[in-house]
């Protein structure tokens, strides 16, 4: 039978997201959920029928512990807590601030980066699972200031509250420790903050120092030696695709180590300031963001934008080595890593060696202790060159076995605290949550 509530809610992942936010709320539905629990999944509402089908059906959906979200009516934003794996603790990964063009587009991106934060922080070994924060906003993030982006972060924070502890957020794109501060005043579930406040800030500077140990780990990996001691890298060229908050701070070690830098960024401030602060034997900025691919070199180091290594692009790549700090640089995790290593390049994975953001920002919930964070970035380096080792010697992708590792790691569960998200997770479904 056609019912109006039918055609409501018969492809909801085609809709746009503003177009969502308004079909839920004349549903009545401000929140809702789709969660993996006992091995069978479950949806809150029957009306989101349509979206649970899209979800369980998607290449992303890796039987995600929970899906949470917000159509938040006093701001029009749409807001998301992907969960995808508590045994290691709560899921802990940024919040992104960030227009989509579809619910399937938002849904896709929650499963894909909640599930890359639980095989990043269990390869890092710390104490918490995988999860990922978005909010879709109807304008520009950038445009939002003053009293209404506190408003969106204040709404933001009652709903991450809401959660129990399940999920933990963090800075991430289009976000600032000023943002965190403003959530942290509406929950206790949030890293990053401004470190008047105890928290630890902005973690660039960590994560672009694990991306300089990793890099340089498969540097002498190719060259057949080990020294964390001596890094010269004296006679070597990088290509370094972006030079913001990380790329910036990698081109400077490297520039320190000797190195030769070719460097591409969008922003032409950014270019020039580069330009007027190292050696022009050193430093070389390149032009043209396509014929980047084809330079020859060492290394080519991704610190930009994700899904930039694909059928167009592997083929122009003239270098020994791929290592950087982006996120999700392959389009195709399976597909790109054996493109790559048909051809011979090392890939070093992204969540290997970019790790050190959330490994800083985990710091800071115990009591924030940068000497630590200092100890754990050492161990980008041997962590980087025994996965080449072990992935060489069975002649696979260092994809692969980055993969293999965070799947068996990321099944331990906590030493003291156990399962405890999925215990969290049932408890809030048995209180109401989303009815
Ligand atoms: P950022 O915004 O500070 O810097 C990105 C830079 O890339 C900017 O200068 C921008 O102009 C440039 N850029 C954008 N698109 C480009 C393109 N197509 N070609 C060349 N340059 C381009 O971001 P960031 O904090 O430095 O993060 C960079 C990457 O690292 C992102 O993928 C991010 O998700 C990832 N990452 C960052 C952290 C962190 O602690 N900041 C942690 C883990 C992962």
């Amino acid at each position: 039978m056609v019912t109006e509530s039918n055609i409501m809610t018969s492809n909801l992942a085609a809709l746009t997201p503003g177009e969502f936010v308004t079909r839920m709320l004349e549903l009545g539905i401000t929140k809702g959920y789709f969660t993996f629990i006992d091995g069978e999944f479950h949806s809150s509402h029957p009306e989101l029928a349509s979206l649970a089908d899209f979800i369980k059906n998607s290449p992303d959906y890796n039987e995600h512990e929970g899906i949470f979200f917000q159509a938040d009516k006093k701001t029009g934003c749409l807001f998301l807590a992907g969960v995808h794996r508590t045994n290691r603790g709560s899921g802990h990964g940024g919040t992104r601030f960030k227009q989509y063009e579809t619910i399937e587009s938002i849904f896709s991106d929650v499963m894909r980066l909640s599930k890359g934060m639980t095989d990043k922080n269990a390869c890092a070994e710390i104490w918490y699972g995988g999860g990922k924060g978005i909010i879709y906003a109807p304008n520009n993030p950038r445009s939002y200031e003053g009293a209404a982006r506190e408003q969106v972060f204040a709404n933001y924070g009652r709903f991450i509250a809401s959660l129990n502890g399940v999920y933990i957020t963090a800075e991430d794109m289009n976000t600032s420790p000023e943002d965190m501060a403003v959530i942290h005043t509406n929950n206790r579930f949030c890293t990053c903050l401004p470190v008047e406040i105890g928290g630890s800030s902005n973690p660039s500077a960590f994560t672009a120092l694990g991306v300089f140990r990793g890099l340089v780990a498969a540097v002498h990996f190719v060259d057949g030696k080990k020294d964390t001691n001596e890094i010269n890298l004296t006679g070597k060229h990088i290509i370094v695709q972006g030079a913001g908050n990380v790329g910036g701070r990698l081109i400077d070690r490297l520039i320190g180590c000797g190195a030769k830098v070719t460097v591409f960024d969008l922003r032409e401030e950014t270019k020039a300031e580069l330009k007027a602060k190292y050696p022009a034997d050193q430093l070389f900025i390149h032009d043209d963001g396509n014929s980047l691919y084809a330079i020859e070199a060492d290394v080519f180091s991704p610190n930009a934008i994700g899904a930039i290594l694909n059928d167009t692009t592997i083929p122009m790549l003239n270098v020994k080595i791929v290592a950087g700090g982006a996120n999700n640089q392959l389009a195709d995790p399976v597909k790109h890593a054996n493109d790559l290593h048909e051809r011979g390049i090392i890939y070093v994975p992204d969540f290997i060696i970019n790790r050190m953001g959330i490994v800083n920002c985990s710091d800071e919930l115990d009591g924030y202790l940068p000497d630590e964070v200092e100890a754990a970035a050492d161990n980008v380096y041997p962590a980087t060159y025994r996965l080449l080792e072990d992935a060489k010697k069975i002649n696979h992708s260092p994809q692969f076995e980055a993969i293999d590792l965070a799947e068996k790691l990321s099944r331990v569960n906590h030493p003291i605290l156990g399962h405890r998200g999925m215990k969290i997770i049932k408890h809030i479904l048995a209180n109401g949550w989303g009815k």
